[in-house]
């Protein structure tokens, strides 16, 4: 598949150098560079793959069956049958969509039976739910920070969060990944010249598969009198025994966490997005948050979804002593292989730094080739030398696949080596 397909290439274009020019958009060159690579050395995109049917452990692209470590399907809920069983009574009861706001159009118990739950595996006295984990983070931290405020973030922090702060005016620091010392730094210098504060992270870093020590978030946030938002949206049903994520991974109280962030689309296999915090900053998000008040309520099916997904996850702790044991056995297995895995903590996301874009690209479809899909990051998105292949472990897969997986990695990895592999 090319990166974009183009249907009536007819149409009249501005000048080259026109204001009106798309192609001199920001990003533009960078995607046109990687597609021109990638037809000179007649390779296919990895981005944008046609998966066929559900995103589970074991799936199929392109009609071939392969092991899947591309999709978030953490525990395994996607495709099982009492979600999916929920999410059609709901669609029966309440129809497909909400049709507007809350505010203006109308509860529905689901919206509120959900975020009772959402909040009680916080420990949160309230939650609000919004329809995607993007524009939670864009809406919650734009609408909560203002321009005399200030946002110190881990430099890993995700897209969404870095677009909440832009939109928020605040100043915008970010301190080098899990560096704790840096973090302390730069709240040390700009504190004061700030109203507000947040101090931003991961309880889970999607990038690394590592996290922040969260006791030392806690105690520098407040000795600032800056609040702490997590962002959980890999850490829930991942980190901890019964997957509470980070706070109870690392045996922190959560009440000393102001906001967490979470989602509904992995583990919960469903959309949508949450924030569980004090009761008062959740109703000022309910009542005021232009997410909350000038966008449509969650769907009902997507509500029910993360709903059955949450008891399951409640009723079933051992899918995630299983994803958790999946999880350390892949990175050993390619630790043991001599693959760099980054700062992987071994939990469910394990990287594999393979250097150039094109490179990484390679050994991807030469992976595909033999029957395992995952997750290609590459230049822009992390720097040129450190592409990588990101597999994100399921509870759900087994002994055998980990193996396999591991050995195709290597026999990819080998073919790709004899190839020549020109810097991208
Ligand atoms: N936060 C983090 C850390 C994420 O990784 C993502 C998505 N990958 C989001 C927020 C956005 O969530 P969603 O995809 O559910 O909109």
């Amino acid at each position: 598949a090319r990166l974009s397909k183009r249907r009536g290439g007819d149409a009249p274009r501005p000048e080259a150098g026109s204001a009106r020019d798309f192609s001199t958009l920001p990003g533009m060159r960078d995607f046109s560079l990687l597609q021109a690579a990638l037809d000179q050395l007649e390779m296919q995109s990895p981005l944008f793959q046609k998966h066929d049917g559900l995103a589970a452990a074991h799936s199929r692209i392109g009609g071939r069956p392969v092991i899947n470590f591309a999709s978030y399907n953490y525990l395994g809920l996607n495709g099982d049958r009492r979600v999916q069983e929920a999410a059609k009574a709901a669609v029966d009861r309440y129809g497909v969509s909400p049709s507007a706001s809350r505010i203006t159009s109308g509860e529905r118990d689901l919206h509120g039976r959900l975020e009772t739950a959402l909040a009680e595996w916080h420990g949160a006295e309230a939650a609000l739910t919004f329809v995607s984990g993007h524009a939670t983070n864009v809406t919650v931290i734009g609408h909560l920070m203002g321009p005399r405020d200030l946002i110190l973030h881990d430099a890993a922090i995700h897209n969404s969060c870095t677009e909440g702060a832009r939109l928020s005016g605040a100043r915008r620091l970010p301190f080098a990944h899990n560096d704790m010392a840096a973090a302390e730094r730069e709240m040390a210098s700009a504190r004061r010249g700030a109203q507000r504060a947040l101090l931003l992270v991961e309880g889970h870093y999607s990038m690394d598969g590592d996290s922040p020590d969260l006791a030392r978030c806690v105690e520098l946030a407040h000795r600032h009198d800056a609040w702490l938002m997590v962002d959980e949206a890999h850490s829930l049903g991942v980190l901890g025994p019964t997957g509470r994520g980070v706070a109870e991974a690392q045996g922190v109280d959560p009440t000393g966490v102001d906001l967490w962030m979470g989602t509904l689309s992995k583990t919960l296999s469903a959309c949508g997005g949450y924030i569980a915090a004090r009761a008062e900053v959740i109703d000022w998000l309910r009542h005021t948050a232009p997410g909350s008040v000038y966008s449509v309520a969650l769907a009902p099916p997507l509500a029910a979804a993360a709903l059955a997904s949450l008891d399951i996850l409640r009723a079933e702790p051992e899918r995630v002593a299983r994803l958790q044991r999946n999880g350390r056995g892949l990175r050993d297995r390619l630790r043991a292989r001599g693959f760099d895995t980054g700062g992987s903590q071994g939990s469910a996301i394990v990287p594999v730094i393979l250097g150039s874009s094109i490179r990484t690209v390679k050994v991807a479809g030469a992976l595909l080739e033999r029957g395992v899909a995952a997750q290609v990051v590459i230049f822009p998105a992390v720097p040129e030398q450190s592409a990588r292949l990101r597999f994100f472990v399921s509870s759900e897969h087994d002994e055998d696949d980990l193996d396999r997986v591991a050995e195709r990695l290597a026999e990819s990895v080998a073919a790709v080596g004899r190839t020549e592999s020109p810097a991208f």
